[in-house]
């Protein structure tokens, strides 16, 4: 690639579920280095996911040590984006963690959910949704927070005295990268805090009646910026003096970097979970609650107000695809996954609803567990794949019903990214499923990307107009559907059926 400019490149660090990615970008896109490790995810009990955050710290420290930077080129900023509503608790003496971080999927707070419902005035889970966009549930952070203050005697000790240092993993690595308990700074951007219950969406600050509500007047919240700002200065290592400019949650990253900045535009991120966003620009919509959609802000560029976003959340993904490595081994790597699921025209009449930690959006059942249904004798293991990369296409249809119930004009397409867009079939299953064309670019690190957008204009070194007016951004693959629409609705319906058996206490 010695042909490109060498320009103002930006260093992206992608904090994720299952790796951390460190990218170095150009202004197109163009990925200049990469460096990935996997890391570790704890499951000490059924529904427990949890992360060590030193090992966090360390793995985006190794992957930025073998970061090379193209002779003649300088490193004008560095974007973070990472795994949203993680929760990462630590000691303001001794900058160390006070207990592993709680995964967002982990659902160990079903209880903790249940009293806090319990102690709304309306006994009603959407109680705040009108301020802070959410219901409360297992998978935000505020919930993971009150679970560790309760049960972890370190958290609760540091919580009596003062000590108690609150953040998401967005918060935890800026600290640690500005110097740790030496003079590190405690931020966090908005579309981070706006996912953890506690951030009024309209003021953008920590909401005084939600702070109460949880008991969290005496935790030391990060303080709240744009997700284009000046976060803090690298203190050490290969990009010491640099300054972090942008941060977003992966999610928001992934909508900026696929360039979905106009009302109206809409992303599906296939990753460890599956995240629907629906840019709806200066407005925070809150659509009737039983549509299940979460009101989230999207991003803050410099000099402009918040965009906002819809979501629809579904919590197993690629993890699913991960399961049948790992637990049945019934393929040896994800690709395979595709290459058996190929081997047959249809499921069989198999369908799988992967509800392992309940089920999100639109149901919100803490309850739900995957169940496998329509199992006969002929069913062999290329059914059960693909009913497996089925189970993703029909919750995002889920998640697009109830997207188009909230807004004016239907969707007419959809841009995807994310590991699992790698298998064409399931890609040509999700527009089959939908009925609309699906659109894939080939630039597959949208999330890194969105980041450095946020930290490129954040200290001006990249500019708004060759980021997203450009159309060389590389070749878009679109799947069109094949089946009728009659077909596609008859199956619809069986897929509905699934989901109610999943549903254990009803
Ligand atoms: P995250 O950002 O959540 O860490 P990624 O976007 O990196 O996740 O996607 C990783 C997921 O994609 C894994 O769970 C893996 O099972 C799945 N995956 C990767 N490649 C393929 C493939 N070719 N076919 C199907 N699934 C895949």
């Amino acid at each position: 690639k010695s042909n490109m400019p060498a320009s103002k490149l930006v260093l992206s660090i992608d904090q994720g579920t299952s790796s951390t990615r460190v990218i170095l970008f150009d202004a197109k896109a163009n990925v200049r280095h990469i460096h990935q490790i996997e890391v570790e995810q704890i499951n000490q009990h059924p529904g427990w996911c949890q992360m060590d955050p030193v090992a966090i710290m360390s793995s985006v420290n190794a992957c930025a040590n073998a970061i090379t930077v193209p002779e003649g080129a300088t490193v004008a900023a560095v974007g973070i984006t990472n795994q949203r509503e993680t929760t990462v608790v630590w000691d303001k003496k001794s900058g160390l963690p006070l207990a592993d971080a709680v995964v967002w999927l982990d659902n160990r707070t079903r209880e903790t959910v249940a009293k806090l419902v319990g102690k709304t005035p309306s006994n009603n889970k959407n109680h705040f949704q009108r301020i802070c966009g959410l219901p409360i549930a297992t998978y935000f952070s505020a919930v993971k927070l009150r679970w560790l203050i309760d049960n972890e005697p370190a958290v609760q000790e540091a919580h009596a005295d003062g000590r108690l240092m609150f953040g998401t993993v967005d918060s935890w690595l800026i600290y640690n990268l500005t110097g740790g308990v030496d003079g590190g700074i405690h931020v966090t951007d908005v579309t981070n805090a706006s996912r953890t219950m506690l951030m009024n969406l309209s003021t953008l600050q920590w909401d005084k009646e939600i702070i109460e509500f949880f008991g969290f007047e005496n935790v030391h919240l990060p303080e709240i910026k744009k997700s284009s700002d000046v976060f803090g200065i690298i203190k050490s290592g290969p990009f010491a003096g640099v300054p972090i400019s942008g941060c977003l949650g992966d999610q928001q990253a992934a909508l900026l970097g696929q360039r979905c900045i106009h009302p109206g535009d809409l992303k599906n991120t296939y990753g460890t979970g599956c995240f629907m966003l629906f840019n709806t620009g200066n407005e925070a919509v809150v659509p009737p609650s039983e549509y299940g959609l979460l009101t989230t802000v999207a991003y803050q560029l410099p000099d402009e107000p918040p965009k906002y976003a819809l979501e629809g959340s579904i919590a197993i993904a690629g993890a699913a695809v991960r399961w049948l490595r790992d637990n049945l081994g019934i393929i040896q790597n994800a690709a395979e996954v595709g290459e058996l699921a190929s081997r047959v025209e249809d499921t069989g009449g198999v369908y799988f609803v992967t509800a392992f930690s309940g089920l999100y959006a639109p149901y919100w059942r803490d309850d739900a567990r995957g169940c496998i249904i329509g199992l006969t004798q002929y069913t062999n293991k290329s059914h059960i794949c693909r009913a497996t990369l089925e189970s993703v296409c029909w919750q995002t249809k889920e998640i697009v019903e109830m997207i188009n119930k909230s807004s004016s004009t239907p969707l007419k397409r959809l841009k995807v990214d994310g590991g699992l867009t790698a298998s064409d079939l399931c890609m040509q299953l999700q527009a089959d499923l939908l009925g609309i064309p699906v659109e894939r670019p080939s630039m597959a690190e949208t999330t890194a990307f969105g980041a450095a957008i946020a930290a490129g204009l954040g200290v001006g070194a990249w500019n708004r107009q060759e980021l997203f007016e450009g159309d060389d951004f590389g070749e878009v693959k679109v799947f069109e559907s094949v089946i009728e629409e009659e077909e596609r609705n008859k199956r619809f319906l069986l897929w509905k059926k699934a989901v109610e058996k999943s549903f254990v206490s009803a």
